[in-house]
Parts: structure tokens; sequence; C-alpha cells
């Protein structure tokens, strides 16, 4: 009877699976997890090893001297990094636009007319549609009294002003109009023009302007008028309120940055990719060279430098030369990207086109052996390398109640999606894509503007509700929740998100909808793409149809929703696709380590 432990160290955690094995039969005893420590495959690592290995046999009573053998994972030594190019950019040469989501416009509805300071209004003496301009030197209160009493031939249709008083002034009004404020640099609003304003009502966003034929018909503008037009409503979309000014010259333009190239090396032939093409062109250029060595980017470029950050790092970790450090695969995801408009004069952002970009490197195996080295020293336990991860990974998939070989595992981690395959003969296929885990959080933390890449791998991991009142929360599915004790106040009319430990408010998100399509879309766009395109390449015929079935595992399976995605995309292709339990008891965590623990049945094979 011997004690032995399987542990797999992964980009993001470190699991293990302790078991006792008594002649044929193993016993699977406890589980641990904790966080990677360090890039994967470094010496870092041992500390993480110790915690998830303590963690496991805590729960028995054991010591590190009770095992008789420990694995740790060949690691397929695969590191993710993630980076992002914006490869639009909005300039306003002259101030047509303002589209900005001051926190309270005041009134609702759209207006136009000509701009004319409030202090001028009085000295119009036709009938006229005009858009007053109230500076910070007037307060509120002394422009509603102009407003108030203006000529009744004026038709004053709506208000900008410099101040944070849109609601204060609404209600001062005796007929209310649409009010923008918060503009700063009201100065450069340009008088004498006509504009056109449009503020939403609360919880909804403005159509009218983001829309090129809304503008057309407000500014009865002709077909090529309307084309020049096209990045100013492009600008405004998803805003709560904006102006559209319309000046003599066109001036606003959306154009496209130099995002650099990308080269793809393969044995036999070179292929070159402009970034800003889009990650459609990226992606066929990736699948059109069948064995990828290497994959640079264009030097002095955003993607030249992040290919060239994953390569130094990683060189730094491993002593080999930076030269020596291969890129073996990229996925790239088309995105966008809230940026300040260069020009605008109200802190205006627009969605900008992105790409963002996960790399992958492999390293090699001796670090894993340095590893078993020092922690065999450390330990007193005899430590090897077991076998490649994806075999372990089948191995331990196979745990999972109601499967069997032939089988495709996919085990989505954080920094790669690895995918491995069974014959009937028991022979393994396996490949590891880059994009993953990580790159969901990055896509959802910059299409939502945040600053915090934690609050983005909140967003991904816990559901949506609105906190409707202090006593009950509507849910991101429609049902309603009550509660007992009422809610913190600071949390009402708030989007939240739905932890364990309570509801976490999202500051600057103004809809449910919104944050829910950017996560699903984030994570269709790496995970039903890099499954597709895994199970594609270990697919006997290339063709992912020839696969039956498949068992997702890893960090990433654990998703509310990730599976169920996948599932319902491959059942397209007639393969039946699920999450993994490991053992019947794991869920999909944990794979690779039971794998590694079912490997010290057989003496390893060296
Ligand atoms: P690795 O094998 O690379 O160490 P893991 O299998 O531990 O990776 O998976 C880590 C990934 O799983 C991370 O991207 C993390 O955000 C994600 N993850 C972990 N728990 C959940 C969860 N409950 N829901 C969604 N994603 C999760
Ligand atoms: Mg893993």
């Amino acid at each position: 009877m011997k004690y032995v432990a399987g542990i797999d160290i992964g980009n993001a955690s470190t699991e293990t699976a302790v078991a006792r094995i008594d002649g044929e039969d193993i016993e699977f005893l406890a589980s641990g997890i904790g966080p990677t420590t360090g890039i994967k495959g470094t010496l870092q690592n041992i500390s993480g090893v110790f915690n998830s290995l303590s963690s496991a046999l805590a729960k028995l009573g054991m010591d590190y001297e009770d095992l008789d053998e420990i694995r740790i994972n060949e690691a397929a030594p695969v590191i993710g990094d993630v980076a992002m190019e914006t490869i639009s950019q909005t300039v306003i040469t002259e101030s047509t636009v303002i589209g900005h989501n001051p926190s309270s416009p005041g009134g609702t509805g759209i207006g136009v007319g000509v701009s004319v300071l409030v202090t001028e209004i009085k000295k119009i003496t036709e009938e006229k549609d005009v858009i007053v301009v109230i500076p910070a030197s007037v307060g509120f209160q002394k422009a509603a009294d102009m407003i108030n009493n203006a000529n009744p031939k004026l038709n004053i249709t709506g208000a900008i002003m410099q101040e944070d008083d849109g609601n204060l002034l609404t209600n001062r009004l005796e007929k209310k109009i649409p009010v923008i404020d918060e503009v700063r640099m009201i100065e450069k609003v340009p008088l004498g023009l006509t504009c056109a304003i449009e503020v939403a009502a609360p919880g909804s966003v403005i159509s009218m302007l983001s829309n090129p034929y809304g503008i057309a018909t407000l500014f009865q503008l002709n077909s090529d008028e309307t084309q020049k037009i096209v990045p100013i409503a492009r600008a405004l979309i998803g805003n709560r309120s904006g102006v559209v000014i319309k000046t003599p010259s066109g001036d606003v333009k959306a154009s496209v940055v130099k995002a650099g190239t990308i080269s793809i090396l393969g044995e036999k032939k070179e292929v070159e990719v402009d970034v800003d093409e889009g990650a459609a062109k990226i992606m066929e250029a990736v699948s059109s060279v069948p064995d990828i060595e290497d994959i640079t980017g264009e030097k002095g470029t955003n993607v030249g430098n992040m290919l060239d950050k994953v390569r130094r790092v990683m060189s730094g970790l491993t002593n080999k030369a930076k030269s020596d450090i291969k890129i073996r695969d990229i996925l790239a995801v088309d995105t966008f990207n809230p940026q300040r408009v260069i020009g605008g004069i109200a802190d205006e952002f627009a969605l900008e086109n992105a790409v963002g970009i996960a790399a992958m490197v492999k390293a090699d195996r001796l670090q894993m052996q340095m590893i078993a080295n020092v922690l065999t020293e450390k330990l007193n336990v005899p430590v090897y390398v077991g076998g490649v991860e994806a075999d372990m990974a089948i191995k331990g998939a196979l745990t999972t109640p109601g499967t069997k070989a032939p089988l495709a595992v996919v085990d989505m981690g954080a920094g790669s999606t690895d995918a491995s395959i069974i014959d009937w003969e028991g022979k393994v296929k396996l490949i590891h894509l880059a994009g993953a885990g990580d790159m969901v959080s990055l896509l959802i933390q910059s299409e939502l503007g945040l600053d915090d890449f934690s609050l983005a791998e909140d967003i991904k991991k816990y559901t949506l509700a609105k906190v409707e009142s202090l006593f009950h929360i509507r849910h991101e599915d429609g049902t309603v929740q009550f509660y007992k004790e009422p809610l913190k106040p600071e949390l009402f009319s708030k989007i939240v998100l739905v932890k364990e430990d309570g509801l976490l408010p999202l500051e600057n998100q103004d809809s449910i909808e919104k944050v829910k399509s950017v996560r699903q879309e984030a994570k269709r766009r790496v995970f039903v793409t890099n499954s597709i395109r895994a199970l594609s390449m270990v697919s006997p015929t290339g063709n992912p149809r020839d696969i039956q079935f498949v068992v997702m595992v890893g960090g990433s399976a654990l998703d509310f929703e990730i599976p169920n995605m996948v599932t319902a995309e491959l059942a397209e292709y007639d393969i039946v696709a699920g999450r993994g339990n490991i053992r019947g008891c794991e869920g999909p965590r944990n794979a690779v380590a039971t794998g590694l623990a079912l490997s010290c049945l057989q003496p390893l094979d060296q």
C-alpha cells in the first residue's frame, strides 16, 4: 500500500489529488487547490505547490512524509498573455459633436435650433428656434429667469450648460426642455449655428443623434452629407445625451490607426497580416500556416511590444535567450474600447474599434524537472515529472461518469485552451491554443471601460441584478428577490453583482442588458471560437464533426454559461459536449491532478 499525490501546476491554479494505492486499486482521499505562484513552469511555483498539497493533506491529518510518491505535470508549458490594440480614432477638428454622459442631464427629448448665448436672447426679435448656451458665469437661477421671461416669439428648444446644474435649471423652467450639462469647454461651442440636442429618458440611450438618418432628418442632409456624419452618429451610440452642431465644413474624422503587422512564420511559409484589418483576417492568416514556429509583431508598434514582452518575461524566467522563446499561437478578437475623443469639448468618449490578442508561448520540459528536483529535496518525498498534461487530462476526464474513449477533452484554463483526443486504440493527440479565461476578462474590462481587472473577473463569474427598492432586487433573468432587512441605501437603483457574500454595486454602468451582452459576447468569442478551433485541430479528419464526445474541464468550465454556450454550439456539429465531473464529485476541476495520481498505478515509463 502506498500514498500518492498528483499535482497539476496550471497558469492560474495548482491542484492536488491525494490517493491510496493498494495493488491494482486506487482510492481517492482528498483534493487541494491554491493559486499558482509565479509563472507556470518556473521555480516560483514551489510555494503554490506547498499550499495546494498541504490543503489536501490537512483534510486527512497527513504530513508530507506520509506520501510515498508525488507526480507533477509535464507542464504543457503554455503561458498566455493578452493585450489590446485600438485601431480606430475619432478626431474632432472643430466643435461639432458633444456626446457625453452627464450624470444628471435635465428634461428629455430632442431640440433643434440656432445656438445663442443665454445672455443674448433678449436681443432677438424675430420668430426663431434657439438652443441657449449657458456659461458657468450665469447661474442656473439667472438662466432660468432669462428663459422664462424670453420674448414669446422665441422658441427655446433646449439648453447646453457648463455647470452640473441640468436638473436645477429644468426644475425652474415653466416650459420643460432638454438640457445638457457638464460641458466643460463651453466656450468652444460655436454660436449662431444650427444645433440639435437629445436627452434620453432615464434608463435609456439616445436614438435620434446616434442614427445617421436621424441626424440627416434633423439637419435636412443629402446623401453625401449623411455619409460624412456617420462618425458623429457612431461616437454618440450608447450615450444618454448628445449634441450635434452643423458647422460649415465636415470636421469629425474617424481614422484608422496604423497598428502594425503580425508575421506568422511556419516551416514552409511566412504570412504577414495588418492588425487593423481586424480579427477575422488575423485568424485566417494564423490558420493558413500549418505548423507555426513563431509569431512576431512589427517593431515599435503595440503588437510588436506586446509579443516582445511575452518573450522577454519568459526569457527572464527561464534563463533562455529571448530569441529561443517561440510564440506558437495567437487568438485575435474584435472588440471595442472607449477612448477619449481627440479635440472633444466635454470629455467625450467614443467607442473605438480594437483588436484583443492572446498569445501563447511554449517553454520546455527541463523546467519541470528542476521543480521536481527542488520539491524532492524540500519534501523528502520522491517527486517525478509524470505524464504529458494532455494524457493526464484524458485519464482524469474519463473518471467522469458516463464517459468512455474515444473522447476529446477541452481544458479551459486562464491562459490557454488545451484540447486532447483519445482514439479507439488509446492514442492521444493534443494541442494548445492561446486565449481562455484571462482573455474573456480582458475583453470585459476594455469594453466596459473598467480600471480594474479583478472587477472584470467578477463580472465574468457572477450574475447581475438591479436594486429596485431597498427591499427587493430584480435578477437579470427577471425574477424578483425580496429581503427582510433593508439593503444598504447606497445600493439603491444600482446594478449589482450577486456574489456569495453580498451585492457588489457596479459604478457607471447604466444598463443590465449592456453589461450582460458584453459578458456573453466575450465568452462566446473566446471559448466557442477556441473550442471549434481546438476540435478541428485534434479531430482525426480535421473536421470537428468526426468527434462524438467532448468533456469540458478546467476553471473556466465552472462558468455559469460558458459550458452551455459550447454545448449548444457543438450540438450543431452533432457532438455530445458537457462539463466534466471528475471522479463523480469534483466538477470540472482536478482532471490533470487526478490523472497524475492514477498514473501512479503504473511505473514511470522512462
Ligand atoms: P489553469 O489550468 O490555467 O491554472 P484553471 O483551470 O485554474 O486554469 O482556470 C482558471 C480560469 O478559470 C480563470 O480564468 C478564472 O477566471 C476561471 N474561473 C475560475 N472559477 C470560475 C468560475 N466560477 N466561473 C467562471 N470562471 C472561473
Ligand atoms: Mg489547467
